[in-house]
This record gives C-alpha cells, structure tokens and sequence, in this order.
C-alpha cells in the first residue's frame, strides 16, 4: 500500500493495559491511530498520565502493544527499530564519561568504527552548539548543556525519527526556550540530520510553537482526540494574534473533558470512592480562589491568562481547576475557570469558617473523605489503618495512583481538620485533627 509505504510510522488500533495493585489490568492507551510521514513535527499533547510516553515507548520498541498494529516503515516493531532515536526528560548521560564520549556512545551500538565516530560525534557536537565543551564531563555542564548532548547522542546516528518525551521540561524558561528556539532554526534550515520530530509534551504553548500537527491525547485511557493543524509559519510569535487564538481554542478542547461527567455510579472505575485525586495544596487552592474572586477576574479567567500570570503550565493549571472543579469551588468551561457562589463565600471568609467549608465540601463532593470518615465515626476505636483504605482504592487504580489519592486525602483532610493521620503507624484517627486542643 502506497500510503503505508510512505508513512515513517503507523500505529493503527493500538491498546496497551498494565497490571493494577489489585492484579486486574489499567487501560492505558486505548485504539490509538497514529500516522507519522517524513518532513513534519508531530506533537503529542496531553495531561500527565495520559499514556503519552508509553506511546512513546511503543514507537521506540520499548514497551509491546497489547493488541494493535504498530509498524515502522512498514515493518512491524519488535524492539529498537532502526533510525529512531529517542531524547529523554532528564539529562540520562554516563557522569564518568565526557561529553564526546557521551556522544559517541550511541555510534558505538551502531558498529560504526573509531574515526567514523569521532567525525559524526565532533558534527553533532558543533551543530548542537556544545563547540568547546567536548572533554567536559556531565556535572560541569548547566542544566541546559547537558540537555544539548542528549540531543547530540540522539542526532549523531542521524535517525530518521527523533522521539523526544518532554525535552524541555526539567530546564528553567529561559533555557528552555533557547533550546527550542534551536532546535526549530536547524530544523527549518535543513540542517537536522533526521526526517521527522514526534515530540510529546504537556505544554500547549510549547505544542504550537514547534510542531506542524498537535494530537491531542485525552486521559484515562489515552486517545487521540483531536487533530491541529498549526500553518503558522516560523519564525512564530507566542504573541501573534493568531497564535494565541489557537493556544485558546487548545485549552477550550482540554477544559471540554474536564466538565463534570456523569453524576457518580458505584462501582464504576474513575467516579465514587474510586475517583483519583491528584494533590493540589489546600495552600494553592485557596491562593486560586483568592485570585480568582480578586481583581482583575471578579470570579471568572481565561485560563491561559491565569496561567501565565501565575506562571503555571497548561498541566498545572488544569490541575488546579479540575480539583476546585471537583470540590464545587469553581468551574472549568470552554477555557475558562469561574468561581461558584460557594467559591466566592470561601474568598470572603476568614481561616477557621473557610476550613469548616472546605471539610463541609470535602465530605459531600468526595466520596473517599466521607467513607473515612464515616468508619471513623462508627468505629469505638474512632481510628483506622491507611490500608483499610488504600486496599479499597487498589480495586479501582494502580498503586501509585492510590497512593497519590491517599496523599492527598491526608493533606486535605489535615487542612479541614476532618481527621488526623499519623505518619507513622499509617493511622487516620479523629484524635485532635486540628492539632491545637489537647
Ligand atoms: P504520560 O507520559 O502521559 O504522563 P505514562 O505513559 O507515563 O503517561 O503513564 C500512563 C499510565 O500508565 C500511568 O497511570 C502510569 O502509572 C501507567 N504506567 C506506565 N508505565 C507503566 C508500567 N510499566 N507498569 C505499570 N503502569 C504503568
Ligand atoms: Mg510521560
């Protein structure tokens, strides 16, 4: 099939499921369709735990489908294709080894031989912008250098396909931006010695800078569920007009999946007591709807403008509003965050009335604080084990998950001094929650 033939990479129906702390399998990825052709830069755009680097993984031959076709060139994956080379979050080098030798490394693999290498490592060295730093070792280097040699490692095998997992987000914004703004320039001055960049990122802004298609992932399981075509042309302007509006409509599309589902059913995953809770501090939260309810927004922002006020990432403040959503505090619509009645009383209200809101939420809206809660209260002992708890939420998520829930339950409930936990003997208890009367 010409079509097939001249895609780099295809993935047609792919699902991949882990193993839960309970022994039954989480749906991660779910039918995804992916198509990848030479000359463009693909970005994969979605929340934290969407399954964006298991994907990711997938084209790297690291990690099996579960069911689903994923072919290279048409061949199918099974391990490493050839010409795919990956770029990594964090700085993965060998600290005992120089930044050349670092370089040559992934030559080495390849059965190139010795001045072979040292020729193409020197090319990548110098393209890359890390002229003079060849014999430097990792921990001389900023942050940002030694992202530079992970690129070099990665373009010095000249690889058809650059996977890159979120390059630019262990480094601070300037540096980041500096690297992109590299990376882009190469890339349009033909100089890259590759064909095509999928990136995956949780950046909007990020997205629509670099890429020519962003595919936005929805979560849980992860799907492609839009497609952008970004026909900005480089050099782009994050202030342009038009780049803006489409950073906008971007976060319309997120907020949209974020809505409130359907009421809650027992027993269904996600919803109930089985419902994740990512952390967010009650600190952070209450600072939000402060903000919120203050000047310029009287109750209602435009997220990317909140965002970059509160120098926060799409990610983040998605975050933030989905757990105020959760808590009837706020609501997230077409790209916008607006204070319920009940979020504007919370801003006007004073520490102690404002925990006692908080608990009053906590208890109606999710359903685990009212489960723990109410053992605690029929329990003679008023105490109970994490455990008995984090068994239960094991039925429905993977372990980290629950734990993260767990967290966040211990420091919500701390805050509205609905119980008190101790750290040590992992026990919730209704012994002195505020932790100021004897
Ligand atoms: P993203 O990169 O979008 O943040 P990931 O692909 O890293 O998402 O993870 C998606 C989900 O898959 C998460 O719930 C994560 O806990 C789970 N997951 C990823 N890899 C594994 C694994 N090897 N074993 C079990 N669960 C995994
Ligand atoms: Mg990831």
């Amino acid at each position: 099939m010409l079509d097939k033939a001249s895609a780099l990479i295809d993935i047609r129906g792919v699902c991949r499921s882990f193993p839960k702390g309970s022994g039954e399998e989480l749906l991660v990825l779910e039918k995804v369709d992916l198509t990848i052709r030479s000359g463009e830069i693909v970005g994969l755009l979605g929340r934290s735990g969407s399954g964006k680097s298991t994907l990711l993984r997938i084209i790297a031959g690291l990690v099996a489908p579960s069911s689903g076709q994923a072919t290279c060139r048409g061949e199918t994956i099974i391990g490493p294709p050839n010409g795919v080379a990956m770029v990594f979050q964090s700085f993965a080098l060998f600290p005992w080894l120089t930044v050349l030798q670092n370089v040559e490394l992934g030559l080495e693999a390849l059965g190139v031989d010795a001045t072979e290498r040292r020729t193409r490592a020197l090319a990548a060295i110098d393209l890359i912008g890390l002229d003079g730093f060849e014999s430097a070792y990792p921990k001389e280097l900023s942050g940002g250098m030694r992202q530079r040699v992970g690129f070099a490692r990665a373009l010095v095998v000249h690889p058809d396909l650059l996977l890159m997992d979120e390059p630019f987000s262990a480094l601070d914004v300037l540096t980041a931006e500096t690297l992109r703004t590299d990376l882009i320039d190469l890339w349009m001055e033909g100089r890259l010695p590759i064909k095509s960049i999928l990136m995956v990122t949780h950046n909007i802004e990020e997205a629509v800078l670099m890429c020519d298609r962003i595919l936005v992932f929805s979560s849980n399981p992860g799907r492609v569920a839009a497609e952008i075509k970004v026909e900005l042309t480089h050099p782009r302007n994050r202030l342009d007009p038009h780049f803006r509006q489409l950073v906008d409509s971007i976060y319309a599309r997120m907020t949209q999946r974020a809505e409130p589902k359907a009421p809650a059913i027992e027993g269904i995953p996600g919803s109930g007591v089985g419902m994740t809770l990512h952390h967010a501090s009650s600190n952070v939260l209450s600072g939000l709807i402060e903000t919120l309810a203050g000047a310029p927004y009287h109750g209602h922002a435009d997220l990317p403008v909140l965002a970059s006020q509160l120098q926060l990432e799409a990610d983040e403040i998605l975050h933030l509003g989905e757990s105020l959503q959760l808590l009837r505090f706020a609501q997230l619509s077409e790209g916008d965050l607006m204070l319920t009645e009940a979020g504007k009383r919370f801003a006007n209200l004073e520490t102690d009335a404002r925990k006692r809101l908080f608990a009053e939420h906590l208890v109606t809206y999710v359903p685990v604080m009212g489960l723990i809660r109410r053992v605690l209260d029929e329990r003679p002992s008023h105490t109970a084990p994490a455990a008995r708890f984090r068994n239960e939420l094991e039925d429905y998520m993977s372990e980290d998950y629950a734990d993260e829930t767990l967290k966040t339950v211990v420091s919500w409930g701390r805050y509205a001094e609905l119980f008190a936990y101790d750290e040590q003997s992992e026990t919730f208890s209704l012994e002195n929650p505020g932790g100021e009367s004897a």
